[in-house]
């Protein structure tokens, strides 16, 4: 029978999680290396060569070939938020360390309570 080998994986201790996320610089290092891992390439164009800046509470690239402007969180689970990425990368952590059934039972419970109070 085979297993499912991310599910099984070690996970992070809580001090360790906030160790590593628990700033917002860290939490924003980590999510543009998850989007550019070989570093920022314009979504438009594709050159690499940028500009960076602050709009907002997060940073803004400039392509410097085609002046396109994207932000950090464009395009991301993150778009739109108004909370800060520790918070999110928490909820995430949160997830992925509670097993399925977990889940499942605490949505179950909160669907009744839902349903018991409409
Ligand atoms: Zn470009």
């Amino acid at each position: 029978m085979s297993m499912n080998r991310t599910q099984f994986q070690p996970g992070l201790s809580m001090p360790e999680f906030l160790k590593q996320f628990g700033t917002e610089a860290q939490c924003e290092v980590e999510l543009r290396l998850a989007r550019w891992p070989h570093g920022f390439v314009c979504p438009c164009c594709g050159h690499p060569v940028h500009s960076m800046f602050k709009v907002g509470a997060h940073p803004t690239f400039q392509c410097q070939a085609c002046r396109h402007q994207t932000s950090l969180i464009a395009g991301t689970l993150f778009q739109s938020t108004k909370l800060p990425l520790t918070l999110w990368f928490l909820a995430i952590y949160f997830v992925s360390q509670a097993k399925i059934s977990e889940i499942l039972f605490d949505f179950e419970l909160r669907l009744e309570l839902y349903v018991t109070n409409l």
